[in-house]
Formats: C-alpha cells, structure tokens, sequence
C-alpha cells in the first residue's frame, strides 16, 4: 500500500472568456484562457483497506458521493478495476461556487494523486480522459498552470508560463450558479467581446499591461444583471490600480491584475474595509512547459 500524500489544489481565473455559440449537445462553444493561482486547497490522501472515505472541514461542500473529489476517486477505481480503498480529506481554502473550479480542481488533485501514490503510472491521456468525465474544467485542472480550453473545455493548448502575474481577488458574499449564468447568456446582450489572438500575442510577450488591458469576460453580460456589485467591485479594483479587472467563470469572483505585488498588497487591504474574501495571490506554475501543442480529454 503507498503512503499519505499531500497535494495542493489550486485554484483558475479565467483571464479572457468567450462563447462563440451553442452546440448541439446544449452545451456552450466555448473559448477560455485559464490560469492557476497560488489559492489552493490542500487535499490529504490515505490510502485504505477498501472503499473512499470522505473528510472536509468545511460545511458549504457536499459531504457525500456528490462531491467532486470522492466522484474522482470512484471514476478513477471503477475505470482501473481496483479493488483497494483511499480516504480523502480536503482542506477548503478556495471559496465555493465563485468560479474558481474549486470542485474541478480537488477532483484533478485526487486523480493524479491516487495515480502516484498507488503507482498506476496512467498516463496524462488516460488522466484527462476520466477528467473530462467529471467536468468541463477538470481537464484543465489536471493540466495545470495556463491553457487555452475551447469546446467544452476538453481541447486544450497549454500556454507557457510568460509572466507572474500580481492579481488581487475579490469574492463578494454572494454565490452565482454556472447553470443559472450559461442558461441565461444571449450573445446580443455581449457589449465587449475578448480579442483572442490579440490576448495571446500579448501573452507570449509576457507584457502584463497588454494582457490586462484584453482581459474580457462575456459572461459578465449575464452575472452583472443579476449581481450588480460585481461591475462596483470592478470599478473599485481599477480605481486603485489594477490594470484591468473582470469577473472569473461564471462569477461572482472578480479580480485585477496589478503591474506590480506592491501596488495589489495595498488595494488588497482597502478592498478588506469593504469586503470579507479578499485574497493578494500570484500566478501558479505546476511543472515545466513542454511546447505541447493541442490535447483533446476524452473523446470528442
Ligand atoms: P466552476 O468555475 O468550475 O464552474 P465554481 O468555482 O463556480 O465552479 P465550485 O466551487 O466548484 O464552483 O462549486 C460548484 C458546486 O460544486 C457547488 O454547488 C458545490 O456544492 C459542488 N461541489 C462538489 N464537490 C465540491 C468540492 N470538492 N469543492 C467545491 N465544490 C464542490
């Protein structure tokens, strides 16, 4: 039996988000650029005699087979026919149903760690086809660091890791359903559309003020006509200093990139006077950037 391990989760922003339409499997096309950042949960895993033990210290996550991660363990033992156990304790740090895939990103975590620490060695094809399985970002989560995600979310192309970005996030004390959001998004109502390859050309120059300034969420069309703190928080965020500052996902989190950590730590702390979650974090990296060019998680 393999030993105790501790993996960090990290959380996504979603640094440009794009919906060029609808499937017909009812699903939104979509166009994303991901980025991990250095607010992560920390997911503790034993393995056990049999079956999957669920632990959690935090009460706004279901404590039962619904949960993301205890879904991984069951999609990773029923795929590999295994016949031994694991338990799981996560350690909640990223804020709940905020768009930030803190499910996807515990799920991810315990995919690859059961695969280490009971040394299946699958492989990253293997890995990503029972990530699509669970969610649409949960490829991405596997993955790590950056990429770009179109289709659902399962054709990636990692991006390198070009700049650390300085970013202040705010999540307001509100929840937003991705359901609700995607359900209720009309591609007439967009104001702003992000210019994909004018975001990754910035990108691959690693120049934060032209990555900040096309940073642009259509989802917002929808998540501030139910919310509209989140477009205050935005204006907050820019008054003092960011660069730019759009919504995450489906929302309600907002964030800002700042051209320097200085300038994010002291609008971190204003920001603090008027809310609750705010979290000074920078960008994540998880391994070395292989050129890899495009991965498609499962099958089309
Ligand atoms: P995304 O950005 O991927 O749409 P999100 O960040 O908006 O997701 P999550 O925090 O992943 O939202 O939570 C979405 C839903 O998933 C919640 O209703 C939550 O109860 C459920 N859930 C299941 N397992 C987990 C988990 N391990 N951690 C967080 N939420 C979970």
């Amino acid at each position: 039996m393999g030993k105790r391990m501790i993996i960090e989760a990290p959380a996504k922003i979603n640094l440009i988000l794009d919906i060029k339409g609808k499937r017909p499997d009812g699903y939104h096309e979509l166009e994303t650029v991901m980025h991990q950042i250095s607010l992560a949960d920390r997911i503790i895993l034993n393995p056990c005699a049999s079956g999957i033990k669920l632990g959690i210290n935090s009460g706004l996550v279901p404590y039962n087979e619904s949960n993301l991660a205890y879904r991984a363990a069951s999609v990773f033992f029923q795929k590999n026919g295994f016949k031994g156990g694991i338990e799981i304790f996560i350690e909640k740090n990223i804020p709940v149903g905020a768009g930030l895939a803190g499910g996807s990103t515990d799920a991810a975590a315990v995919l690859l760690g059961i695969n280490e620490i009971y040394e299946y060695n699958l492989s990253e094809e293997l890995l990503l086809e029972m990530a699509a399985e669970l969610g649409s970002d949960v490829p991405f989560c596997v993955l790590g660091s950056s990429a770009l995600a179109r289709g659902r979310g399962e054709i990636l192309t990692p991006l390198p890791s070009a700049v650390s970005l300085a970013i202040v996030l705010v999540k307001p004390d509100f929840q937003l359903s991705t359901a609700e959001v995607y359900s209720k998004f009309e591609l007439a109502k967009v104001e702003q559309f992000p210019d994909t390859r004018a975001f990754l050309a910035a990108w691959g120059r690693g120049d934060v003020e032209d990555i900040a300034v096309n940073m642009v969420n259509v989802l917002e069309s929808v998540s501030i006509r139910i919310h509209p703190e989140i477009a205050v928080i935005k204006e907050r965020l820019k008054e003092l200093g960011a660069l730019n500052a759009v919504m995450s996902g489906s929302g309600p989190s907002v964030f800002g990139i700042f051209k320097e950590r200085k300038g994010a730590a002291q609008a971190a702390e204003t920001l603090r006077k008027w809310y609750s979650e705010v979290y000074l974090v920078s960008s994540y990296k998880r391994g070395d950037y292989d050129g890899k060019k495009e991965i498609i998680a499962g099958r089309p």
